[in-house]
């Protein structure tokens, strides 16, 4: 009922093995600490490099079994789509192929099924509750760091869920990063061009975002865990100490995780419930807040937006709530939320503008206008919800008609050149010209959103046909789109 680690090996292998052009296989750096080897997939269509990509990791803790299954079949469920061009039907929600083109066409999708092997041979033959990996802790009979706990963020910070004693379930492990498994996590966002990131747990039936360590503000810009010191083995010291996060990015991680709670409901039913890891309790060092984090704490670095699920329900007892007897109906649930979540990591914009432009300039300018103007005020930020919504969901229409997507690249183009001056005036021509694709996608899908959507978008650019740029932004910002 639930695979053995070589059998999830296997099931990865025999995929890239039949199917090279849309999976390849690789083993990670890093053996796990009893030497086992460590696997990634790489699942995409197509060729390309610079794509945005999305990394799955799954059976971090070890006793979770059904997750590591679901990701190596979820990999086969998105190749088997594209080859044969099917829908993906998962109980009442049905993904149509297309959309599952867009995703393999654009995406590199990497998944790592069973990132703690050695844990999770444990669990299935030894002590079918084991959380940890299977580290021999030094002086002491207490066995296994809590990789979940090992990543570089507040590490060895004792909040809430969190220890520095070998002996505990979550014991952090003896320095950050001390485990080869979650090194080899960190080898792929280091490696990888990662825009989004989940590692998916069990149970509770919740989908987490950060933070996780205290609860989020938006409003003190000053509050960043890098001033705070690490490996302390004690709480955060300023107990109403609260981690700052950009209010765009708790925008977007909100109605992100809307939309995937929306997308496992679908399937049958489940209320999944969104909100912050500090939500279910406190915790340092996860994977999903380093991978979020990475990009604050150095720059350089590119911004990962980073998810836990939590699959299944609590069903009375920890044994069937960890490894239930029918996880089939569970697996359903996290697929649909997975294609959810890497629909909303597409960038429309970022992607026709490079596959027909060739070029960064005209994006970037849109790029800015996005996260320098409009995403400075409740009302732009809506704007930028509204444009993240549509763009999923017109997305494959404008990519399966060439003439469609190179008219939209031409618009792109053209108010990219715009945006890079804020007192030239919005060419009328251009104006038409964006309102009759947006127009004619909303013809060819049967989505109201999209219809709502086109509608109010097309009535903010008329207004501003002939007016400088600066106009347009003033008023976006000042007023929400109407819905
Ligand atoms: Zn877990």
């Amino acid at each position: 009922m639930y695979r053995t680690v070589a059998q999830i090996d296997q099931l990865g292998g025999l995929l890239a093995q039949f199917f090279p052009q849309h999976c390849q296989r690789f083993q990670l750096p890093e053996l796990s600490v009893l030497g086992r080897p460590v696997f990634a997939l790489r699942v995409r269509a197509g060729a390309g490099d610079n794509r945005r990509g999305v990394l799955l990791v799954g059976g971090v803790h070890a006793r979770e079994l059904m997750n590591p299954d679901a990701l190596v079949e979820f990999a086969v469920a998105l190749v088997v789509s594209y080859r044969n061009g099917t829908d993906i039907v998962l109980g009442g929600r049905v993904w149509p192929a297309n959309d599952v083109k867009v995703l393999m066409d654009t995406l590199d999708i990497y998944l790592v099924p069973c990132t703690n092997p050695d844990g999770r041979h444990h669990v299935m033959t030894v002590d079918d509750l084991w959380r940890k990996n299977r580290r021999d802790n030094p002086n002491t009979t207490c066995d296994g760091v809590d990789l979940n706990r090992n990543c570089d963020l507040l590490w060895g910070v004792a909040q809430g869920q969190t220890s520095c004693s070998p002996c505990s379930d979550v014991f952090a492990g003896s320095a950050a990063f001390s485990e080869p498994e979650t090194r080899n996590v960190k080898f792929l966002l280091d490696t990888r061009r990662i825009d989004c990131f989940v590692d998916v747990h069990s149970y509770s039936e919740l989908v987490l975002y950060p933070w996780g360590h205290v609860p989020t503000q938006t409003t003190d810009p000053a509050k960043r865990f890098t001033t705070l010191p690490a490996g302390t083995c004690k709480p955060i010291t300023d107990p109403a100490y609260q981690e700052y996060m950009t209010p765009r990015d708790q925008q977007r991680f909100q109605t992100v995780a809307q939309r995937i709670v929306t997308a496992i409901a679908d399937v049958r039913g489940r209320a999944y419930t969104p909100q912050t890891g500090f939500g279910l309790y406190g915790t340092t060092g996860t994977h999903s807040d380093y991978a979020y984090a990475r990009h604050i704490a150095d720059p350089a670095l590119r911004k990962t937006y980073g998810y836990t699920f939590e699959t299944g329900p609590w069903v009375g007892n920890a044994r069937d709530s960890f490894h239930p007897a029918d996880p089939e109906p569970i697996k359903l649930d996290v697929k649909s939320g997975l294609l959810a979540l890497m629909q909303q990591c597409i960038c429309a914009i970022e992607l026709i503008g490079m596959a027909f432009l060739g070029g960064e300039g005209e994006v970037d300018a849109l790029r800015r206008i996005r996260d320098d103007v409009l995403a400075t005020t409740p009302a732009g930020r809506d704007w930028i919800l509204l444009f993240e919504d549509l763009q999923a969901r017109v997305l494959p229409v404008v990519l399966g008609d060439d003439a469609l997507a190179e008219r939209a690249a031409s618009v792109i183009s053209r108010a990219g050149r715009t945006a890079a001056d804020e007192t030239a005036p919005i060419e009328p021509e251009l104006v038409a010209d964006t309102v009759a694709i947006l127009s004619a996608v909303a013809r060819r899908t049967d989505d109201p959103q999209v219809t709502t959507g086109v509608a109010a978008t097309n009535e903010a650019l008329e207004a501003a046909a002939g007016r400088p740029m600066a106009a347009l932004l003033e008023q976006l910002v000042a007023a929400g789109p109407r819905r």
